[in-house]
């Protein structure tokens, strides 16, 4: 079954009164696994990952599903539990409240701190992982990450215009922790995409395997996504596809 961006990108369509045009015209047939020319397909590289605790529930500002550039499609690549919700001002996916309300679930909307009153937010997780003796086994929630998939004007109108998000806490990524990420990165832009976001969570939740593989992931999307706009072939031996591969084991 396609997976959860999948499917909203697909009602999304169906809404359209006029048809999406993607950049590079309506010729530009893409592949419906991945977004991408077919001659960049990425679909067989679609990384297999361990059993992941935590969830991810993206909303999705109106036309961001739309975008084949969106990268919460590749978290659900990546991550089994990953939602997808459309967002609209007046009114709000049913489906949405019943998972927010859902008890396996501790939601945390993922917003920086500052636009928050202080006790809203928190900036560590629990240990995702039972204690030695197991007694947290059953009582501990599984982290759901909100993200508001969207350009940072949306996502700040998003955040004001949403009352059932006001009850959540904020998890609110670190500065240090955002630029150590960037070092590493060596990421010059202040922007983090949204799949740059969930593997930062998914860090914080202990769960580094995920957060390498969404990382590796993305450096390689990006690689086929650029070299499709500049008409380019692909290397699959060079160091993002080695290390995407190195993380599959
Ligand atoms: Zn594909």
């Amino acid at each position: 079954m396609p997976h959860a961006v999948s499917r909203l990108r697909t009602a999304r369509l169906a809404r359209a009164s006029k048809p999406f045009l993607a950049r590079g015209g309506p010729r530009n047939v893409r592949c419906a696994g991945c977004r991408l020319v077919p001659s960049h397909c990425m679909c067989a590289l679609r990384p297999v990952t361990p059993a992941v605790n935590a969830g991810v529930c993206l909303v999705m500002a109106d036309i961001e599903a739309l975008k084949p550039s969106n990268t919460g499609w590749l978290i659900a690549d990546v991550v089994a539990d990953t939602y997808a919700f459309g967002w609209a001002r007046t009114e709000v996916e049913p489906g949405l409240l019943a998972l927010l309300a859902d008890p396996q679930w501790q939601p945390y909307l993922v917003f920086p701190g500052e636009f928050v009153a202080a006790e809203r937010v928190v900036t560590e997780l629990p240990a995702s992982i039972a204690s030695a003796d197991g007694s947290n086994k059953h009582k501990a929630k599984r982290p759901l990450f909100v993200l508001l998939d969207a350009t940072w004007p949306e996502a700040r109108k998003m955040f004001r215009k949403s009352p059932y998000l006001n009850h959540l806490p904020v998890l609110s990524l670190q500065s240090e922790q955002l630029s150590r990420y960037k070092l590493r990165r060596s990421q010059r832009d202040e922007h983090f995409c949204t799949s740059e976001v969930a593997a930062l969570c998914f860090a914080l939740a202990g769960e580094a395997q995920v957060a390498e593989t969404l990382e590796a992931y993305l450096d390689v999307f990006t690689n086929h996504y650029l070299k499709a706009k500049q008409q380019q072939p692909l290397d699959l031996e060079d160091a993002a596809h080695q290390r995407l591969r190195g993380l599959r084991l």
